[in-house]
Formats: C-alpha cells, structure tokens, sequence
C-alpha cells in the first residue's frame, strides 16, 4: 500500500538530537527571510483561531506524490506516471506561511506515494517545522544519517510503513530506533494486514512492542485472489486481527488497531453521515499531488481550492456531509468522534508553537 495517511503515534522517550535547532520567528525576521507576520499572540488568532473544537489544530493530509520506489503487490495509491506539483522551498515557505498566519501551528501529514522521493523534500520539511508540526507516512527507504543531520528531531512524527516485500521487520525496526535514539520524539510502524502474510503480524507486532514502538495494522483494503476486502476476512482471519488488538499492551495502539477494525468491520449504514455536520474540511484538509485541495478523503467532496491560491481559505464551522457512505476511517463528524479525538489525532508538540487548547478554548 502507498505510505497513505494511517494515523497517529505514540510518545516515546527521547534523548538530545544533534540536528539543526529551529530558526525562531526574530531569527527569520532578522535574516530577512519572514515576508509575512506570524501571529502569535492569542488575540492575533481570532476569530479564525482558536478552533473550538477538538483537536484545535487543524490537519492538512498532504499527498504530495503518487510515484514510489517500491512495487508491493497490494498497493492501490503509487502511480508512476502521476505528474505532481512542484514548488521551489522558498515558494511553499510562503504558502505554509500563509496557512500560519491564518491558522497557527498546524499539523501537516505528508503521505504519498513515497513522500521522501520528493524533489528537495529534506529542505521542505526543515522549513515547514518551522511553523507546524509534521507526521510522515514512510517506507523508510531514505538514508536516515542524512535525515537525522537536516531534520530537525522536535515537532515531527515518522510512521513507518513496513512492506514485506521490500524489507525485512528487523533491519526497518533498526532504522526507526537511530530515529528514536537520535532525538524523534514520536515514531510507530504500520503493517498491511495481506491475507498471505497474515500469519506474520502476530511476531512482527511482539517484535516492535518490545521496543516501545507504536505497532498499527491497517486491514487490507482492495482485492486478494478474486475477493474484496476487508469484507472478505474469515471469521478465523478476524479472530486473529482481533486478538492483535487485545494482546496489545499499548493503549494507543489498542485504540488506533481498534478504529482500523471497527472501520473494515462497520455496515455501509453506520459510515453514513449524510446531512450531518463534519469537522473536515474546518479542521482537516486533503491537498493533492496537483495541489488540489479537498475537504476529506472522500472522492468527489467539496473542492476547496489549489494550494497555490491566495485566498484559499477552510470553513469557518463544521459543515453537513454531502455523501452516503464516508470512506475516512476517523472521519470529524460533529457529536461522534469528539471522545476519541484526543487519542486518534495526536501530533507532536512544536518547540516554540505551543497553543494549547485548553488555554485557547473559550
Ligand atoms: S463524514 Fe466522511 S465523507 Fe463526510 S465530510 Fe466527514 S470525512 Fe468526509
């Protein structure tokens, strides 16, 4: 599967990085480098900000590129001849610019495709760390020394997204632990539950637990031997997924493999929101790899402009769902998710961008 946006992670400890440090506002005011004024004041917030609901800060779901540099056999996301947007540093410096001084610190989750093959993508994320926080949805295949010298380690999330047929989960578990070792405050793994190598998830998610790292498996979304899942898995083969869930002693974990579950388990009528207010689209955004931007993940949902635009702007409030079967596996619709928010839209806390919600709801 395409490193598709899967959820978030679990803290975990971290020692002193050796990356570069943030550059603060006055340091990039002082180089010349700051065309726009960062608000940071809470009064310079309204009344876009403070979002009044959870989870506060708004998620843009960045798929930035289709194209991957693995071929797994269950991937329905890399298209290698998907053309993608493509924007010297210094021009998205300005957009993510724009998207602070109208929103503060975000959360930006960049999915793909393989989101590190990225032109220049080293550079984009130290700059975007700048202002927001970031989660990136990876195979892990970049030379992480190189990462760990120019991202910063403070305010980003790696979830690593284990395919079998590239990798082995002892020499991926390597990497991410020099991530963890290095100063990345937040990394989990995912796993495809693929009917073929389901037998596997059970010693590869013991393996990662061992380790305190976050394990998540995503249950198989297309078509294996002539059947659609997850609505084909036998009883047996949900048994085994649900007794993943339960022998898992991460909680977090437990509530994301849970979700995932509940999803793949639900009949079409509980994913239909109809009519009913949905945070995204307000809290949530999805840009695409033209730079499309959407309300949600859903095909076909309201367009709410291009990256690129100047006025591009998200809704003020909630707006009702105009689909009938959701297909977001943690959708923000109003009254139904607001218990589980904390838990399923976690990011990491940026070091000079800290609005916490509590000081910031009314
Ligand atoms: S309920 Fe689902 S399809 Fe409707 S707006 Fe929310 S995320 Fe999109």
């Amino acid at each position: 599967m395409g490193n598709c946006s899967t959820g978030s992670c679990s803290g975990c400890g971290s020692k002193e990085h050796e990356a570069a440090p943030f550059v603060a506002e006055g340091d990039l005011a002082a180089r010349g480098e700051l065309d726009y004024a960062i608000p940071h004041r809470l009064e310079d917030y309204k009344p876009l900000l403070p979002r009044r609901a959870p989870p506060y800060k708004v998620h843009w779901n960045w798929e930035i590129i289709l194209p991957c540099n693995y071929r797994c056999r269950y991937c329905v996301v890399h298209n290698e001849s998907a053309s993608f947007l493509t924007l010297p540093v210094e021009e998205w410096r300005k957009i993510w610019g724009r998207m602070f001084k109208l929103y503060g610190c975000c959360q930006v989750r960049f999915a793909g495709g393989e989101p590190t093959i990225y032109p220049d993508f080293i550079n984009l994320v130290a700059m975007i760390l700048e202002m927001h926080t970031v989660d990136i949805t990876t195979n892990l295949s970049f030379d992480v020394e190189e990462w760990i010298k120019k991202v910063p380690a403070q305010g980003i999330a790696i979830s690593g997204s284990l395919h079998l047929d590239h990798v082995e989960p002892g020499e991926f578990l390597k990497k991410l632990l020099i991530l963890r070792d290095r100063g990345n405050q937040l990394i989990s793994a995912s796993l495809v539950a693929y009917p073929p190598t389901l037998h596997r998830v059970e010693p590869i998610r013991e393996m990662f637990e061992k380790e305190r790292v976050l394990f998540k498996i995503i249950p198989f979304n297309g078509v294996y031997e002539g059947k659609r899942y997850p609505m084909a898995y036998t009883d047996d083969e949900r048994r085994i997924l649900g007794m993943q869930v339960e022998k898992s002693k991460d909680e977090l974990g437990k509530t994301l493999n849970k979700q995932w579950q509940d999803y793949a388990n639900a009949k079409p009528d509980d994913k239909n929101f109809l009519g009913i207010p949905c945070h995204m689209g307000e809290l949530y955004a999805k840009i695409y790899s033209d730079g499309t931007v959407r309300r949600c993940c859903h095909t076909g949902v309201d367009i709410l402009g291009h990256i690129t635009d100047e006025n591009l702007k998200l809704y003020d409030e909630p707006r009702p769902c105009t689909v009938v079967a959701c297909s977001c596996w943690k959708p923000m619709v109003s009254g139904r998710y607001e218990e589980k928010v904390g838990m399923l839209w976690q990011s990491a806390d940026h070091p000079v961008w800290q609005a916490k919600a509590e000081v910031l709801a009314p």
